[in-house]
């Protein structure tokens, strides 16, 4: 075991974990005591119990966020003191850094190197970038004539739900509370069941950094503690990220109750052109790889198709094929691992049979198999297969792994056809030297987000996130997230 392993281990060995929910400004136990087991990914360690949340403990939750949203004890504070306490929470997170990516690691099998750099820097920045948001931010005044002020002011929503998965558990739970709390809103947040540590673990810090007891509550659970919340008649807002299924039901839930506010960040089928002007086939291969095996490919975003212009094909694809090879997966304590380990045994079993399903459609050119079996963990080779049936599930169906499909084309309208075939829209990529291909192409991709000569690039925070199509509706992420967590109010005053 190398020098930086054992580090992470000896330091997971010792880490107090907490499972209990956090409802009102404490941690408490679910109603009847109820918990389930949290099992890492990594090698089949039991983490700790986890307090099983259901309605009476939603109802609870909401409660009490309900509550101070009345009392105005977040809400009626000036935004500057709002804006002070979200900023001593970011300073809490990077400084309990250490702590909260080993926490994430271990619930999620995502590589110690990752979660240090990437998931926990990046949910802090949230938190600050929103915190810096909430006193720059105003009203309009309204074009009336001169008997009239029209004022157009935004007022927080109320009590937002917020349910999660499990491939970003910190980041995208920030993405959701670090706008709704700016705004002034209450929350209670359901992690999903299976990484529900650091959700818990950032409550806490919340309520250190001065966030008043009951604003922020955290409610693990399975689906049956999202329903609660998607049913419930005071929740006013319900913000979901997680898969289109059961987008679905809570679009229906909503609409089964009291017709809260709802936003979807659903599911993808990313397809990532590489026409044969690419500009650098070499980093185009690296982007292309990257965009499918990080985190294991359990992204929305993952680009699982590659749509390659048949003249570059064959070189092209020697060279993705190299670079998976740099994804093989390892142990997630160690700061050279680039590819750890799925969520759970389901996912690995979800996996596979899709490269089973591959395998009788096209054809399968590297993976495709278990690895790291000693381990006791939950690891998949990086896979490709070469697949011309546009129709095979494996270019049609979300997998969330490490499978990526690739199909070549010969015209660019093929291309941008092949691409826009299917219900998703989340986001898509286009390599080009030609400026006026790459943004004609880019125009006509029916996704939320086109990278041209790259893939996941630059700051998340400044570009609103989300979805066309069956990807979803509303948008994280920029200022255009703070519209999802307020309401529009016009007031209207005759002068005289
Ligand atoms: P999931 O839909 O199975 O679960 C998401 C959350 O919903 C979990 O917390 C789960 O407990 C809860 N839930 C389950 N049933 C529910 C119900 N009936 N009512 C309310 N809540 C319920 O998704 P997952 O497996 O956790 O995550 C993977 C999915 O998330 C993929 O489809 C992926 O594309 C999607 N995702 C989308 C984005 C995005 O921003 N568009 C980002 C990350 C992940």
């Amino acid at each position: 075991m190398t020098e930086a392993v054992q580090d992470w281990v000896a330091r997971a060995a010792t880490l107090a974990i907490e499972g209990r929910a956090w409802i009102d400004g404490a941690y408490r136990a679910a109603h009847d005591s109820l918990t389930y087991t949290c099992v890492s990914p990594i090698d089949g360690r039991t983490l700790t119990e986890i307090a099983h949340c259901r309605a009476a403990d939603v109802d609870r939750a909401v409660k009490a966020a309900r509550s101070t949203f009345e009392r105005g004890v977040w809400r009626a504070q000036a935004p500057r003191e709002r804006k002070a306490v979200l900023l001593r929470w970011a300073a809490l997170v990077r400084e309990h850094a250490d702590e909260l990516a080993l926490l994430e690691t271990l619930d999620t099998g995502k590589p110690i190197a990752d979660t240090t750099s990437v998931d926990i820097p990046s949910a802090a920045y949230c938190i600050s970038w929103f915190a810096e948001a909430i006193d720059k931010t105003g009203g309009e005044v309204a074009p009336v004539g001169e008997a009239f002020l029209g004022l157009v002011t935004r007022e927080p929503v109320g009590v937002v739900g917020a349910v999660v998965p499990w491939n970003f558990p910190a980041l995208i739970a920030m993405w959701k509370c670090a706008p709704a709390l700016a705004s002034g809103n209450s929350v209670v947040l359901k992690p999903s069941e299976k990484s529900p540590l650091t959700a818990l673990r950032l409550a806490e810090l919340a309520s250190q950094a001065g966030l008043p007891a009951g604003v922020l509550n955290v409610v693990p659970g399975f689906g049956e503690a999202g329903e609660a919340l998607a049913l419930h008649n005071d929740v006013d807002c319900l913000a979901f990220t997680g898969s289109t299924a059961v987008g679905r039901k809570i679009a229906r839930s909503a609409a089964d109750s009291n017709l809260k506010r709802v936003w979807l960040e659903l599911g993808g089928k990313s397809p990532q052109i590489v026409l044969p002007d690419c500009p650098d086939l070499e980093r185009a291969a690296r982007s292309v790889a990257h965009a499918v095996f990080y985190n294991t490919g359990q992204m929305c975003t993952a680009g699982s198709r590659l749509l390659v212009h048949r003249d570059i094909k064959a070189s092209f694809l020697d060279r993705v094929l190299t670079i998976a090879g740099e994804y093989t997966p390892g142990d997630p304590l160690s700061l050279a691992t680039r590819m750890g380990s799925l969520i759970d045994a389901a996912q690995v079993d979800r996996v596979l049979s899709y490269v089973e399903l591959g395998r009788t459609t096209a054809r399968l050119l590297s993976g495709g198999a278990r690895a790291r079996g000693e381990s006791g963990g939950q690891y998949v080779e990086p896979t490709v297969f070469d697949c011309p049936d546009t129709q095979s599930p494996i270019v049609r169906e979300e997998i969330f792994g490490p499978v990526l499909a690739v199909t070549a084309f010969d015209t660019l309208d093929e291309a941008i056809t092949l691409a826009n075939d299917t219900p998703y829209g989340l986001a898509s990529a286009v390599w080009s030297a030609n400026l006026t291909t790459a943004h004609e192409t880019a125009r006509r991709l029916r996704a939320g987000t086109v990278w041209v000569n790259g893939y996941e690039e630059t700051d998340d925070m400044n570009f609103p996130f989300g979805g066309f199509k069956e990807s979803g509706n509303g948008r994280d992420n920029s200022l255009h997230a703070l519209e999802k967590y307020t309401e529009l109010k016009s007031t209207i005053v005759r002068l005289r």
